[in-house]
């Protein structure tokens, strides 16, 4: 088990739930980031007394400073200061940023050999080989806190050579929407879309979930952290979210991680990893559930999923379009901007429009984030 830890994000859901796991196993918390809420932020900094914090937005890092200026803690400012803390050196790092925020803070934390305990799917998504080749040249383990990464890797535990590996299935819960059709989906309200069945997360990742996007972007982040080609991962709709993902073998055996839907466990994994220890989450009670189903996705309704296929399998910096158009159209459709069809329709377009290359450095991928946003904001105007 980890002895001391930084948490990026760790204002939000996952790095809330991660400062909980880390105090009921007592790691010394050693840096904290946030966007913009200093009030949490300033609790945590009060509870876990880090030698340094970051905010990223300038004028609420100032206000934070003056806030805990009775404690030892030491504020910093903007994307630096987050990266700052990335670099602190603790024994792990979790990057709980959402968006391609959290694809420098990660390569920060690499860079400075911490293990990194990766929530960020964005990070993988965007950076891919970068993110990789650097984890590899470091020695660094990124050990996944994506519940179904999570459920993947715990069950690769013991596969001694990974051709032994058929296929990965990654199961969805199928969001607010499974089950409508298109045509059912154009007046879908900001609200409708935000009651996500089974998981309370944060905004972003809770509208993924209703477009589907967000499986896209695990059949991604999948394909980096396992080293494995799309056509050998596939999807299955699972409702209830008490399988978190299987791994199919050779002879057909398949294995698969179960638990309740909480994210306390995978966090947790990836911090005692290869340990496990007592968890403050709910056994699992299969009886109660009575009955577990599995469907397939409805592919064209939710087409982000084969958008995001598409984009790892043409490679380059398709994929970092992809997130880009994803990330802007979702801000505007939870702003009442655009509508909920649009986010699939701007995913696409990046897709076919995005001008990428096959050899391209993390200033390129910075580039086309920025130019595919600013495209996705022209075209849903
Ligand atoms: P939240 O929105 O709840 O939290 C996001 C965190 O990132 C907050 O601390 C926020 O700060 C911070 N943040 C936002 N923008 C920036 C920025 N530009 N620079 C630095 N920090 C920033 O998100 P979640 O916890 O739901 O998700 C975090 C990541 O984990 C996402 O990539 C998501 O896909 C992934 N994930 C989440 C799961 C979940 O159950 N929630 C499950 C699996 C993966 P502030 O609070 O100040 O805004
Ligand atoms: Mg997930």
């Amino acid at each position: 088990m980890i002895k001391s830890l930084a948490v990026l994000g760790s204002t939000g859901s996952i790095g809330t739930q991660a400062l909980e796991v880390a105090q009921m196993h007592s790691m010394k918390i050693e840096a904290l980031t946030a966007n913009s809420r200093t009030d949490i932020l300033e609790n945590q900094i009060r509870k876990f007394n880090p030698k340094m914090a970051a905010v990223a937005d300038e004028k609420a890092a100032a206000d934070l400073k003056t806030r805990v200026a009775d404690t030892s803690t030491k504020v910093l400012s903007g994307a630096d200061g987050v990266k700052e803390c990335a670099s602190c050196g603790a024994e792990a790092v979790l990057n709980s940023i959402v968006g391609i925020a959290g694809l420098a803070p990660t390569l920060a934390a690499i860079e400075a050999g911490s293990t990194i305990a990766l929530a960020n799917k964005e990070t993988l998504v965007t950076g891919g080989r970068i993110v990789i080749d650097a984890a590899a040249r470091k020695g660094v383990s990124i050990l996944p806190v994506d519940s179904e990464h999570s459920a993947i890797f715990q069950s690769l535990q013991g596969c001694r050579d990974k051709k032994q590996v058929k296929r990965l299935i990654l199961t969805a819960s199928g969001g607010p929407f499974f089950g409508r059709r298109k045509e059912e989906l154009v007046n879908v309200t900001v609200e409708q879309a935000l009651k996500h069945p089974n998981w309370s997360m944060g905004a972003k990742i809770t509208i993924d979930s209703a477009t589907m996007m967000n499986k896209g972007l695990e059949l991604i982040e999948a394909a980096w952290l396992f080293s494995m080609p799309a056509d050998k991962i596939d999807i299955l709709v699972h409702r209830q979210s008490v399988i978190h993902s299987l791994v199919e073998y050779e002879d057909n055996s398949v294995i698969a991680q179960l638990g309740v839907p909480d994210m306390r466990i995978p966090i947790q994994y990836a911090l005692t990893y290869p340990d496990r220890f007592e968890s403050p989450v709910k056994q699992l009670d299969l009886a109660e559930f009575a009955t577990l189903t599995f469907e397939k996705p409805d592919y064209e309704t939710f087409s982000c999923i084969n958008l995001c296929r598409r984009a790892f399998e043409k490679g380059g910096l398709y994929p970092a379009a992809v997130n880009a158009a994803n990330e802007k159209a979702n801000e505007l459709f939870r702003q009442g901007k655009i509508k909920f069809m649009d986010i699939s329709y701007a995913v696409g377009e990046a897709l076919e429009n995005a001008e990428s290359k096959d050899d391209f450095s993390l200033e390129d991928v910075f580039e086309i984030d920025r130019k595919i946003r600013f495209d996705t904001e022209r075209l849903l105007k």
